[in-house]
């Protein structure tokens, strides 16, 4: 029987979680969420010299961001953890001991020098450069002459000689790879350290995952990877890997480039629910073309739906669905949205009604900024266009919605009813310059719910300058 999905995202904290790796995670956790199955975070800090707590924090801060929530990770420890690599030191060397014991695996002593210069020997007869294997069948007389001259010693992975590694990709299908192609692989290095693909190996199968999606720059790891687990005597998850994200130049968007981040959308004011509404659809046909709510991505997702073809991010595509987000705000989350956007001396109701009244037009809080000033302040400077349809109106046309104004106040239904019946204009002859004069702007927020939140004296001043315009 196949056991229970579980899924997990495996994030390196050298950089800032990126757009291409958080639709990874993304799908990662709809995958499990969809089977009923288990998500986890786990956290790949091996690389000490460039991984930072701060990174780590950020990752995390914009999954939770981005609506994603971990069965176990670093900040959740169970009995399967730890979830950070850098604290699981000692499982791999209990590792190291047995993958040594059963014979897969031999000390190299060969130096970085010496490595090279087998390598452009291999280069310049045409063959491919790997691991000449030197060190593969020292007896133990040249091992302890080796380690008495203190030379350090890498840990290799004995490859089978010539044996199909083959494996069904999620995505990809059947891949198959000889292993005669693969060279015998450093597993510890030789200051100790543990290499990326063993303790992601490993700790998959530890951690009882049992599918794998990540970006197909892994594809190269896998074949070395599943040799490894069966030598361990572990279960490997299923693979499926995921066609880079392209920015529009065709290069991967790369989390060392700093170039799209989760953090920086969200510091412009991208909404979660319009990055997930974007993410869902990247590379994966699964969901339907209208909006959908973040709690119904998982019914969406298929994990057979995943493409190939390399996904290219489309700042229009994301934009759309930011527009959709913010029109769905409630007023209270527009208030949250625009936090310092809005005048903190505005009470509480006038910044309830003001989000409302913005947010149908606003892509991004700093769009707010440009409305502010025709609910109290003064009006940006009129367009040759927009003087000319208020002088076409004429001076009749605006004392009449003055008189229309004083009747009716707020009430823009009534007001219009009056203007039209003193001025005889309908359609746009009878919206527009109205429009125009109060706000100074030929588009915005509906009409009607924009007087409202006019200052009466403000209606006044702008309705009359507008009559002496010619
Ligand atoms: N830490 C690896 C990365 O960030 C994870 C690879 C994987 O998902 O297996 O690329
Ligand atoms: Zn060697």
């Amino acid at each position: 029987m196949e056991p229970k999905t579980v899924t997990r995202f495996a994030p390196s904290p050298t950089g800032a979680l990126h757009l291409g790796n958080a639709r990874t995670a993304l799908f990662s956790f709809l995958m499990a969420r969809a089977a009923g199955g288990r998500f986890i975070l786990r956290v790949e800090d091996t690389d000490r010299s460039r991984d930072s707590d701060e990174f780590i924090r950020s990752q995390l801060d914009d999954l939770a961001w981005l609506g994603l929530s971990w069965d176990a990770g670093p900040d959740r420890e169970d009995g399967s953890g730890p979830y950070r690599q850098s604290e699981r030191a000692a499982i791999y060397e209990d590792l190291y001991a047995r993958l040594q014991q059963a014979g897969y695996s031999y000390p190299c002593y060969c130096t970085p020098v010496e490595l090279d210069v087998a390598r452009r020997a291999q280069l310049a007869t045409g063959q491919p450069p790997r691991y000449a294997g030197t060190c593969r069948d020292l007896d133990a007389g040249a091992r302890a002459a080796r380690e008495a001259a203190g030379r350090p010693a890498a840990l290799r992975f004995r490859v089978p000689e010539s044996e199909d590694v083959a494996f069904d990709d999620l995505v990809r299908g059947p891949q198959s790879v000889s292993s005669a192609s693969l060279g015998d692989f450093v597993v510890r290095r030789a200051d100790g350290g543990a290499v990326f693909f063993f303790c992601n190996a490993v700790d998959d199968a530890l951690m009882g995952v049992t599918h794998v999606l990540r970006g197909d720059d892994h594809l190269s790891n896998t074949p070395r990877q599943l040799l490894l687990l069966r030598a361990l005597g572990l279960r490997a998850p299923h693979y499926g890997h995921l066609p880079l994200l392209m920015d529009a130049s065709g290069a991967p968007l790369s989390k060392r480039r700093g170039s799209a981040t989760v953090g920086d959308l969200r510091l412009r004011g991208y909404l979660s629910a319009a990055v997930g509404n974007y993410l869902l659809r990247l590379g994966h046909t699964g969901a339907p073309d209208g909006w959908v709510e973040a709690a119904d991505f998982a019914r969406c997702f298929d994990s057979h739906r995943l493409g190939r073809a390399p996904a290219h991010f489309d700042a229009a595509q994301l934009d759309h669905w930011q527009r959709e987000a913010v029109q769905r705000l409630s007023p209270q989350q527009a208030v949250a949205w625009l936090g310092a956007e809005l005048p903190a001396d505005w009470v509480a109701e006038e910044q309830l009604a003001l989000a409302g009244l913005l947010q149908s037009n606003l892509m991004f809080p700093a769009d707010a900024g440009a409305w502010l000033p025709v609910l109290r302040g003064e009006l940006a400077p009129l367009t040759a266009e927009n003087r000319a349809v208020l002088a076409r109106a004429g001076a009749g046309y605006f004392e009449a919605a003055l008189a229309a104004y004083a009747a009716s106040g707020a009430d823009f239904a009534a007001l219009t009813r009056e203007l039209k019946a003193r001025t005889g204009q309908q359609g746009k002859a009878l919206f527009m310059p109205l429009r125009i004069a109060l706000t100074g702007r030929h588009d915005g927020p509906e009409l009607a719910a924009l007087l409202p939140a006019i200052p009466p004296a403000l209606v006044r001043a702008r309705l009359g300058s507008a009559a002496r315009i010619q």
